[in-house]
């Protein structure tokens, strides 16, 4: 569980740690000193505009107050306009300007939200910033955090945690991640356990060549454990009155990376990319490339999104967390809260959609739930904003009906309308990039060209793409390529009723076996059912008595559920998963290259390959996410996107494998059963 700092304010107003007894910027102009040790001595004005790579990334450690973060922020607004401005055009094919600001901080104990505005005020120059951050300051859950601000260009992935245990944790290539350091984290005489050879290690294992490093300490300490570690350091002249601080470069980045080969994942162009599909995952896909300026069209068999299994009128949105923290609970728990910051910015920027923050509240309608909802109570795995337990009273508070039940409240969830969103995303992605749309086009079939990928719809032609992402749920499997996508296609039907006095009083979305939400145009939606082997979209009326029975099996004693009126419409729908009830993100993967490749693993040898031949290179799946695409599709979009561009993951190392399209084929190998 992350614990927040203690901390107090000096009579200047510079905010303490009590526990580390050290301010978190100098008394003496701490904004100053943050430009001139962090942003100025790293380069940062240069090297914005002498990069490798459309975007720059800057590691810290301590994000504490987030001052060097809205500094380095302000700063690297302060240049776009100023490039604006000189119109500066790109100078060779190998150097450009940098457009996109990637910072990725650390923190063991993140400070409180009103304490974190209170010391934010006497930064006026930064008052913009600041706002946003606040707006945006995450909840105490261990992990990254990625939070998004001027439409994605700049981005801030936020790990709360040790760094030590989040550098552990980190996905990252051979090649390195990151290009500067900011060294925080309190004075090493007070903070000794942060500044060990175990950190500077870690921090040369994610460098990229030519990393610098900028500190205001100086102490032997560090100076020696960034050199043994590889980094080349030199005194600087300090801030103001201050004589010396560090700077240092990383004058060749290792060879380490974070994941084992069969799990490595390619960069590819992203030059032109067809995104397959029309539903939630599509929309959080053409979003993710739409902020980096990629150039994309969507192909839908319908005639307009959200046909698919993103077409019901109300859908609930909460994390699907276990009673451990699995990589599933991982994933789910920072899917939710990225799709939560991610729909509120549509909201924020005028793309409007139906939607309620209202809660939802999960029911113990058996003993085991209930034992169950105990335990993970018990284990004080989650922060109370993300769930919490709440007596059969406190429930009924909560949802405005007596029910009789305890249960799992998860305060930040409610439901959105789900056609409405996939359009606000869609139009926000086209808003920052324009992109080509083809509805009612029925792609049947993909051939890789040396031109790239082309699409075929009906002996129509599309293309060529330098990259296909294919997100068409349960669809994704009718290419020759992917028909043996292991998917688990489950069919279900939500039925819409009429609501009644009674039930209007409900206030928030109800989950029991399935889901029962507050009424939203005179009905509440009500379900699912669920049919696996069959890929009928057509409603029945007998999964509309099937519906109301479940719902009446476990209210039948309330009013609100005895009282509803007739149901006047259903929808139905195959939503696509993996056995594993886990999405899928990536690469294809062709199960005859791993073969090739892997067949070691086989007798245990897990470190001895051939190379991966990827006659399929372009080829990428995003699907899987079940009855859950509007929780985690976003966060799995990002990450595809980002593992592609070669950016920081904003997934962890063992989620990213843990979706990885390999991860069956892997499996198979392992047991000798391929
Ligand atoms: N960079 C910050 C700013 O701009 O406000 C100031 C950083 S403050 C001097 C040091 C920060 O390092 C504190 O927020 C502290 O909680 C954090 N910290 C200390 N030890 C840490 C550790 N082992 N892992 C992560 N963060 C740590």
């Amino acid at each position: 569980m992350i614990k927040n700092a203690e901390i107090h304010f000096n009579h200047l107003g510079t905010p303490i740690a009590d526990n580390f007894n050290d301010v978190y910027f100098s008394n003496d102009d701490g904004q100053a000193e943050s430009d001139y040790v962090f942003y100025q001595q790293n380069n940062m004005p240069h090297r914005l505009q002498n990069h490798d790579r459309p975007h720059f990334v800057i590691g810290e450690t301590g994000f504490g107050t987030g001052l060097n973060f809205l500094n380095t922020w302000l700063q690297f607004k302060n240049y776009l306009t100023s490039r604006q401005h000189h119109n500066l055009e790109v100078h060779n094919s190998v150097q450009q300007n940098v457009q996109r600001l990637h910072f990725i901080s650390f923190e063991k104990y993140p400070i409180k939200a009103d304490d974190l505005k209170k010391a934010l005020q006497v930064w006026p120059t930064l008052a913009l910033q600041s706002k946003q951050l606040l707006a945006k300051y995450p909840i105490n859950l261990a992990g990254c955090h990625r939070l998004e601000f001027e439409n994605g260009q700049v981005v801030l992935d936020l790990y709360f945690g040790d760094v030590l245990n989040s550098l552990a944790g980190i996905s990252y290539p051979q090649t390195g991640i990151i290009d500067a350091w900011y060294l925080d984290g309190f004075a090493p005489s007070k903070n000794p356990e942060m500044w060990q050879p175990a950190l500077f290690n870690a921090m040369a294992d994610i460098s990229r060549t030519n990393a610098t490093l900028a500190t205001f300490t100086v102490a032997g300490v560090v100076r020696r454990g960034l050199s043994d570690a590889g980094f080349s350091v030199q005194k600087a002249k300090g801030h103001g009155s201050k004589n010396e601080m560090l700077i240092g470069h990383l004058p060749h980045a290792n060879k380490a990376h974070s994941a084992p080969a069969y799990f490595t994942h390619q960069q590819s162009s992203l030059k032109n990319v067809a995104v397959i599909g029309g539903g939630i995952a599509s929309s959080a896909v053409l979003y993710s490339l739409a902020k980096r300026g990629c150039n994309s069209q969507l192909f839908c068999q319908d005639p307009q999104l959200a046909m698919g299994a993103s077409h019901n009128v109300q859908g609930a949105i909460y994390p699907h967390l276990q009673a451990k923290n699995s990589p599933h609970s991982e994933l789910f728990a920072h899917s939710f809260l990225y799709a939560k910051r991610l729909y509120q910015q549509l909201i924020d920027n005028g793309f409007n959609y139906d939607h309620q923050w209202c809660g939802v509240l999960q029911h113990a309608i058996k003993q085991p739930l209930a034992e169950r909802h105990q335990n993970i109570e018990n284990k004080q795995l989650w922060p109370n904003e993300l769930m919490h337990s709440v007596t059969p009273a406190q429930g009924d508070e909560i949802a405005g009906v007596s029910t009789g039940y305890s249960g799992v409240y998860f305060e930040l969830g409610g439901w959105v309308n789900p056609p409405q969103l996939v359009n606000a995303l869609y139009q926000q992605a086209h808003a920052l990039t324009p992109i080509q749309s083809h509805f009612n086009c029925d792609i049947d079939k993909l051939e890789k060209t040396p031109q790239g990928w082309l699409l075929q719809s009906q002996g129509q032609q599309f293309g060529p793409f330098s990259d296909v992402i294919i997100c068409a749920g349960e669809h994704s499997d009718r290419f020759e390529q992917t028909k043996s996508l292991p998917i688990v296609g489950v069919r279900g039907q939500v039925s819409h009723v009429q609501a009644s006095a009674a039930s209007t009083k409900l206030k928030t979305v109800l989950c029991h076996k399935g889901y029962f939400t507050p009424a939203y145009l005179d009905h509440h939606c009500m379900g699912a059912t669920f049919e696996k082997n069959t890929k009928s979209r057509a409603v029945t009326e007998q999964d509309n008595i099937t519906n109301r029975e479940q719902l009446l099996n476990f209210y039948g004693q309330t009013e609100f559920a005895s009282s509803l009126g007739a149901i006047t419409a259903a929808k139905a729908a195959v939503r696509c998963s993996f056995i594993d009830h886990l999405p899928m993100a990536g690469e294809w993967a062709q199960q005859s290259d791993y073969i090739h490749a892997f067949a070691n693993l086989r007798s245990g040898k897990r470190y001895q390959y051939q190379p991966l031949q990827k006659p399929l290179q372009g080829l990428h799946i995003l699907t899987g996410f079940g009855a859950r695409g509007l929780c985690s599709a976003p966060l799995c979009a990002e990450q595809l996107v980002a593992v592609l561009n070669d950016e920081p993951h904003p997934l962890s190392e063992r989620v990213s494998q843990a979706i990885h399209p390999a991860r069956f084929i892997v499996r198979d190998l392992i047991r000798n059963k391929i």
